[in-house]
């Protein structure tokens, strides 16, 4: 797909015109760290014949997503259901993948026309560049909006479950803790080597609860030189990655936490620290106390530790998840936190039916 080259050719562009031969070191924050967990890594496949994307510039913004999601969410019992990924598809193939003002309202016509029975989706699919654009959107988001059973506390302070469908993946930060943050997708780091700073970081207190963003199997946890504490997460679809780093000095991780381990969303997986930037473990060795969430996503496995990696700038989609965001009490005696109310993802259970040789 030539697209796909001229969106990277164009990003790394951008990259040396903002930031120039030195990269624009930034002490304060968390480094590109993933690209050195297991070293240089993985061979070339990428520069083989296999077809797959080999970069993606998600660029949605929190109203583009939240415009798509009501629809999805409003549309859901009705006969013609609107996804919010084929939506978000028809916007960026109106907008060429910028979502302004004017591209949210052709959303919304389209949405109400499809509604009316004057539009169908099918008609979007014709569209060039939909299904680039949806498979991209798909390898995202494709585990965050669907069926789910969660603790719901009634007015008489009974906690009942509920079948729920909506958002069921969560802000990384727990409600009532505050954070704050700017877009950093790209900007330089110079800890170790000169490096682009893969993800987005999000400040705020020591201790605050790390939430998982959406159930998945713990793939890696640890120390890592650039990460600190870190905790690498796998979407049961495998597409995408979460990587969770600088975790808190001395308690990083939930109680009891390993490798291998089924997460849910919303569980309380770690604690804010600064951890990282030294071989040493247990160092705090970042300025800035925050969390360096990274999503790195997957078309094909041979991507997972390459040099060809996908991270997707986060940020907006951050501020889009800020709406769920997961209640915590204290584990009295101790310097955790659990979630109060708890969900069950059947994601999980289609995933633990699979047998192990096809996961
Ligand atoms: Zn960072």
């Amino acid at each position: 797909m030539t697209g796909v080259s001229q969106n990277d050719r164009r990003y790394w562009e951008t990259i040396k015109w903002s930031f120039g031969e030195d990269g624009g070191a930034d002490n304060a924050a968390g480094g590109g760290e993933k690209k050195t967990e297991e070293g240089e890594a993985a061979g070339n496949e990428t520069g083989g014949e296999k077809d797959f994307i080999r970069w993606v510039d998600f660029t949605p913004t929190k109203e583009a997503l939240q415009t798509a999601y009501e629809w999805d969410k409003e549309t859901w019992a009705e006969q013609i259901h609107i996804d919010w990924i084929s939506l978000l598809a028809y916007g960026a193939v109106k907008g060429g993948g910028k979502f302004d003002k004017k591209v949210i309202s052709q959303m919304n016509d389209f949405a109400n026309a499809i509604r009316a029975g004057e539009k169908t989706m099918e008609e979007a699919e014709e569209l060039k560049t939909f299904a680039y654009y949806k498979e991209i959107y798909t390898a995202v988001l494709g585990g965050m909006v669907g069926s789910y059973r969660i603790e719901v506390p009634g007015t008489d302070g009974n906690v009942t479950w509920q079948e729920c469908y909506g958002l069921k993946a969560f802000s990384p930060i727990a409600k009532g803790f505050y954070y704050n943050d700017y877009d950093d997708f790209g900007a330089g780091r110079s800890y170790g080597y000169k490096r682009r700073h893969l993800g987005h970081d999000m400040l705020g207190q020591i201790g605050t609860p790390i939430i998982a963003v959406e159930s998945g199997y713990v793939e890696a946890i640890g120390w890592n030189q650039y990460g600190g504490w870190r905790i690498g997460i796998r979407s049961l679809d495998k597409k995408r990655y979460y990587y969770y780093a600088h975790l808190r000095q001395d308690v990083p991780y939930a109680a009891g936490l390993t490798e291998g381990d089924l997460v849910t969303a919303g569980d309380v997986i770690g604690y804010m620290g600064h951890t990282g930037y030294s071989v040493s473990e247990n160092v705090n060795n970042i300025d800035a106390i925050h969390l360096h969430l990274g999503i790195e996503i997957m078309f094909d496995e041979s991507q997972k530790d390459s040099d060809n990696e996908i991270w997707i700038d986060c940020y907006e989609l951050t501020k889009f998840l800020y709406r769920n965001q997961g209640a915590v009490e204290k584990v009295e005696g101790t310097k955790e936190w659990k979630r109060v109310y708890d969900m069950e993802d059947p994601a999980l259970n289609s995933f633990l039916e699979t047998p192990q040789e096809s996961r």
